[in-house]
């Protein structure tokens, strides 16, 4: 198989890109570097089955030019994490909706296999139970913008599960729930790389709220062996599923847990959302995936609890810290198109 990885260069999208070079499958990824960084693959790069296209998931000669000899495609490209997609949101917003449009469009013309990614988000608030998948939405009111980025996730979706049934793409959407692991930065707010590299630098590790909301994290390994299987799965094309852990734990104790395995010194503090965020923000104070579909068709159990998947990105952490703080133009300096 050759695979096309958008957003290969990004962090679940370097774990992806790296199983299936261990799998023996050649890949290409696409990606404009402007959260992904050509070093989450620097170890690969000499390898001869693996192609870095630095280019705009947006153009559709770009992106017909990557699938060119693919089988197979994983569209991962697009604006992540809560705290830039609230400070930038139109940006973020026409960027995701156009590099959907243009690769779904791309591969359907093509008729490739399809692994749309998605995000927990598209739930919005959620109805204070487990989430399923054909459950209604709850998003809030587009005057706030983490609803509108929920928004355009959903509307990214309905264009997968649209190119499927008129126009035969063989897509299957994976919404995924706070995935992590080493290579996560926490620049764009992610709270569990923000509370490792708070609690290693002797910081306080901070809050939002009063921490008692919840959230299941997933390490990156189980979810991308998770997509590999679902993808092999031609039961899966056309469905939507949740990918993730469902062990549920409150931010407060998230911080707690971190501060111990990391032996820090550092305090727990409190911020209110309105200081981080600026705007009226709404959180979701629940986020537990139901794991019984992905269980049913493929037999789907993550394996890294909590405290292991901790422990790995601690580890990951210590070692690549000066890394990890490094401004993005820094990091990207070094890029170069392997082909030129
Ligand atoms: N959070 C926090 N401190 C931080 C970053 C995030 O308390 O430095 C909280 C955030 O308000 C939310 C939870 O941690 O309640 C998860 O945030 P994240 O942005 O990682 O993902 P989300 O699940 O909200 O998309």
């Amino acid at each position: 198989m050759q695979a096309l990885v958008t957003g290969g260069a990004g962090f679940i999208g370097s774990h992806l890109t790296r199983a299936l070079l261990d799998r023996g499958e050649t890949v290409v990824v696409l990606d404009n570097l402007s959260t992904g960084r050509s070093d989450n693959l620097a170890e690969l790069r000499e390898g001869p089955r693996l192609r870095l296209i630095v280019g705009d998931a947006r153009d559709p000669a770009t992106v017909a030019a990557a699938m060119e000899g693919c089988d197979a495609i994983f569209h991962l490209a697009a604006h992540v994490g809560v705290r830039r997609i609230v400070q930038q949101a139109l940006g973020s917003l026409l960027n995701n909706l156009h590099c959907s449009l243009t690769v779904l469009e791309q591969a359907a013309r093509r008729r490739l296999r399809t692994i749309h990614f998605s995000s927990s988000e598209v739930y919005g608030k959620g109805r204070g139970d487990v989430l399923i998948e054909d459950q209604d939405l709850a998003i809030g009111p587009p005057n706030v913008s983490r609803w509108s980025y929920a928004a355009g996730k959903a509307v990214d979706e309905s264009l997968a599960m649209a190119y499927h049934a008129e126009r035969g793409l063989p897509v299957t959407v994976v919404r995924c729930f706070n995935t992590c692991g080493p290579r996560q930065t926490g620049r764009y707010g992610m709270v569990l790389p923000t509370f490792v590299r708070q609690a290693l630098a002797g910081r306080p590790l901070t809050v939002h709220g009063d921490g008692s909301q919840t959230r299941c994290f997933s390490y990156v390994g189980d979810v991308v062996r998770g997509v590999l299987a679902l993808q092999g799965a031609p039961a899966t094309v056309g469905e939507l599923f949740n990918v993730g852990n469902d062990v549920e734990v409150t931010i407060r104790e998230l911080a707690e847990r971190i501060v111990k395995l990391t032996d820090s010194r550092s305090p727990i503090v409190t911020v209110p959302y309105e200081r981080v965020f600026g705007e009226p923000f709404e959180d979701i104070r629940r986020r537990v995936p139901s794991l019984q579909k992905i269980r049913s068709f493929i037999g789907y159990q993550p394996r890294v609890d909590l405290d292991e998947l901790l422990r790995i990105t601690i580890e990951s952490m210590r070692t690549e810290a000066p890394r990890c703080d490094a401004p993005a133009a820094v990091a990207e300096r070094s890029v170069q198109d392997p082909r030129n």
